[in-house]
């Protein structure tokens, strides 16, 4: 098996291009495609001040470590979920690939706005899905870090796994708006409301992973602090049946959907429609008055002080 680009000795063999590829091609097919993703989707550009969500796992890891390569100006900003011993083993990954990048990283705990509780305990108490609690905690954060360091655009390690298996989820459940609205880049239309961008896109969650390992990236297998991951893997493992029947298959029904889009809406339009409001306490965006991260705190504390739990003592 010789490497398509040079004739060497292939060491990888990517099934989803038919592509085999000796070690420094594959870098450079892959970095290749973070730089086609920012490019193709207006993300960014080497005069921007990036901020990447980095938890520990492979995807955001990687991504800040390409991002680096590639020349663009971007720190890394960890979510503090839990206790110190709860995020340790993030967290020191996280630090470790900062230095080794000589990288900004910056640190924002998510408990001193739950009167000392993680994520966990606090969807607990509030009823809520730890998974989709502790997401809406971290947007929200990352965001509100982002607006008030004066970021121009925030990115996270979403990829293509993760995006095709969102569409094919709102897909079946016809969630009309989640689809049309669904884009790689979210610009900012709110004034409290930072650019996201999301450049692994393009590649596969195998490959970023075989790239991870191959370059000695040192990531965290699970990274949430409370070893749960995604609750909908289905249509993940969905997406992963036909790609090993259809190699390309994921790919495809992703980037075809977003040339639909492009063809059938006048994309600037449709990722404008919605109208956000600001949040009557703290004045980021919210569809309705006030957002859901304000709702959950208000709600933490009517629930602890009827748990006659002092929210003082506890934070
Ligand atoms: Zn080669
Ligand atoms: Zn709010």
């Amino acid at each position: 098996m010789k490497c398509k680009k040079c004739g060497k000795e292939a060491v990888v063999k990517l099934r989803h291009y038919n592509l085999a590829l000796c070690e420094d091609h594959f870098y450079e097919f892959i970095e290749g495609r973070v730089e086609k993703a920012i490019k193709k989707f207006k993300m960014f550009s080497k005069k921007d001040r990036i901020l990447i969500a980095v938890s520990g796992g492979k995807d955001s890891m990687t991504l800040w470590y390409i991002l680096k390569k590639l020349g663009y100006n971007v720190d890394g900003l960890f979510i503090k979920l839990g206790s110190e011993k709860e995020v340790m083993p993030a967290l020191e990954k996280v630090e470790k690939l900062a230095k080794e990048l000589q990288a900004k990283l910056m640190i924002e705990d998510a408990t001193q706005y739950l009167f000392g509780l993680s994520t966990f305990e606090a969807a607990k108490i509030l009823r809520r899905p730890t998974c989709s609690f502790c997401g809406m905690v971290k947007r929200y954060l990352m965001n509100k870090v982002a607006y008030e360091k004066g970021y121009d655009v925030l990115v996270t390690g979403h990829n293509l796994d993760d995006e095709a298996s969102v569409l094919l989820g709102n897909i079946f459940h016809w969630q009309g708006e989640y689809i049309i609205r669904s884009y790689p880049v979210l610009e900012k239309t709110h004034e409290k409301l930072v650019k996201k961008a999301k450049p692994l896109v393009l590649n596969y969650e195998s490959d970023i992973k075989l790239y991870a390992k191959m370059r000695g990236i040192d990531f965290l297998e699970s990274a949430c602090p409370f070893a749960l991951g995604a609750t909908s893997k289905v249509y993940k493992k969905l997406l992963d049946t036909l790609e090993k029947d259809q190699p390309g298959i994921k790919l495809q029904f992703y980037t075809n959907f977003l040339k639909l889009k492009e063809d059938l809406f006048k994309v600037e339009e449709t990722r404008k429609e919605l109208v956000l409001n600001s949040c009557e306490i703290c004045g980021y965006p919210t569809t309705g008055k006030i957002c859901s991260f304000c709702r959950s705190v208000e709600n933490l504390k009517s629930r602890l002080e009827k748990l006659k739990v002092n929210p003082q003592q506890k934070a």
